[in-house]
């Protein structure tokens, strides 16, 4: 990308501020809110909830006639959940998820999820964003309309009929990416007698007391909520798809919960069997098998299609080469840490539409997403791994902050990432009360007090 000579405060708006659509009042949109708003722009924020926080406001044990399914229940919150990275590294850049910050009632290092919506619902209040969104009103529809710009459809709560129209100058999708279940393929499992479901619709263990229940999955959630049912389960079996085919083992620490290899299929008695021939007779099968992306406003003339996971194509994960900047999305890289990305993309974006950052040409975009795909083929990882940022959010953050003449992510935050993953690893059930990293939490508490 170039651009324009880097100077110490950002030189003033290009174009003449735009009206913007932004979709979703979560994190990003909150972000991208901010941002475009910074920037001199016009955005008008649509929310589908009565409030803003979007995965962070918990849904009660209600749940869904389809467990498997996205469900109306709006968040994928389990009522233990606490969170899996150290707040002093999860909050915006210049809007520190302190607990010495004020209307903090949880000051652990991973508060519970209360915790997250209030610090989301504080920066809200902070910057005047809730004026901007548009409660309960869900977008059914972007069109491209002439001249670039985009017709949005939008309906509120309860009205009937097709809903309202109104022209946009761009879009901003911050529409999340984890309410749309991923269920994992089993063989046989159409036949199978038991329950299943995913844990987008987990809430609680009490209703697996004395169940046996299986879990598949190796990621964050799976960890979480195995412990959580083994709590109140009989057994509790892990079927992990990386694990060695043989295994089997007791987890250190419990008497209740196994890990093993991944389900070879379901049959007509109950059983579930494994990879190595062992078979269980299940109740549940709770998949913990992640999400997929999905823009059900979006028609053909986004230009991007989602296949095995990949949203294609887009420039930095960002802009659709053949409709950016007038089309963007925000936040969809993931195993990051989430709220500085959003930031930092909703910076570049801001920057972008006003004229001030220009983007490369449509085929030189195009270009640097075939390197791109190149790169991930050449590392052998497989196209649902596109946006896992694994290996590069740093680097990532810090060419967004480039482009935006924003100072890099702080050395401390790098660290505390890295070394949380590590603490994670060698401690699992306790990584979230127990940590060698004060040094990092100083620093970050010292640099903090500039914002607080
Ligand atoms: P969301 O929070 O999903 O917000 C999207 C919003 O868009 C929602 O409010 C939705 O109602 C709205 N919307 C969608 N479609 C429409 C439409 N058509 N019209 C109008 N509105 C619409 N991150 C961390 O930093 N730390 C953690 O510890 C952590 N733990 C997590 C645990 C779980 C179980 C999950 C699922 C995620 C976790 N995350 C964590 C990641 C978390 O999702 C991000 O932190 C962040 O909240 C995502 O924000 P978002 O705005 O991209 O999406």
């Amino acid at each position: 990308t170039r651009l324009r000579p880097h100077s110490p405060s950002p030189p003033p708006m290009q174009s003449a501020p735009l009206r913007l659509a932004v979709i979703g009042a979560g994190a990003a949109g909150l972000a991208a809110a901010r941002e475009l708003r910074r920037e001199g722009h016009a955005p008008v924020v649509f929310e589908r909830a009565a409030a803003v926080g979007g995965t962070w406001l918990y849904a009660p044990p209600a749940t869904s006639s389809d467990p498997l399914g996205a469900a109306a229940t709006h968040s994928s919150l389990y009522a233990s959940l606490r969170t899996n990275l150290p707040r002093e590294s999860m909050g915006f850049l210049d809007f520190p998820f302190s607990a010495a910050a004020p209307g903090s009632a949880d000051p652990r290092r991973f508060p519970g999820h209360e915790e997250v919506l209030r610090y989301l619902e504080a920066f809200a209040r902070r910057f005047d964003l809730l004026r901007l969104v548009r409660f309960e009103t869900e977008v059914l529809r972007v069109r491209r309309e002439g001249r670039g710009k985009w017709e949005v459809t939008s309906r509120k709560l309860g009205d009937k009929g097709s809903g309202q129209e109104e022209v946009y100058d761009a879009v901003v999708v911050c529409n999340g990416h984890y309410t749309e279940p991923r269920i994992a393929v089993i063989p046989g499992v159409d036949a199978w007698p038991g329950k299943q479901m995913h844990s987008h619709n987990y809430r609680v263990p009490e209703p697996f007391l004395d169940q046996v229940v299986i879990i598949i999955g190796a990621a964050a959630s799976a960890d979480d909520i195995s412990r959580d049912i083994a709590s109140t389960a009989k057994e509790v079996h892990i079927a992990d798809r990386s694990a060695p085919v043989c295994t089997c083992v007791k987890q250190p620490g419990y008497d209740n919960l196994w890990l093993h290899s991944m389900i070879d299929r379901a049959e007509e008695d109950g059983s579930v069997v494994f990879q190595d021939g062992s078979s269980i007779k299940a109740d549940v099968i709770m998949h913990c098998t992640g999400y997929l992306y999905d823009f059900p406003f979006l028609g053909d003339d986004s230009t991007i299609t989602v296949d095995d996971n990949c949203v294609d194509p887009l420039y930095k994960h960002v802009f659709p080469p053949e409709v950016a900047p007038q089309l963007s999305f925000i936040g969809l890289p993931w195993k990051v840490i989430p709220f500085p990305l959003f930031e930092l993309q909703s910076k570049w974006v801001a920057g972008v539409l006003s004229g001030r950052i220009v983007l490369p040409s449509k085929e030189e975009m195009m270009e640097d997403v075939k390197a791109f795909y190149s790169k991930l083929e050449a590392r052998g990882w497989p196209k649902r791994y596109t946006h896992n940022f694994s290996n590069y959010q740093f680097e990532y953050d810090d060419w967004l902050a480039e482009q935006c003449s924003h100072p890099p992510i702080e050395e401390w935050r790098k660290q505390m990432y890295a070394i949380n993953g590590i603490n994670k690893a060698i401690r699992p059930e306790s990584y979230r009360d127990e940590w060698d990293d004060d040094h990092l939490v100083a620093e970050a508490n010292e640099d903090f007090k500039k914002y607080l």
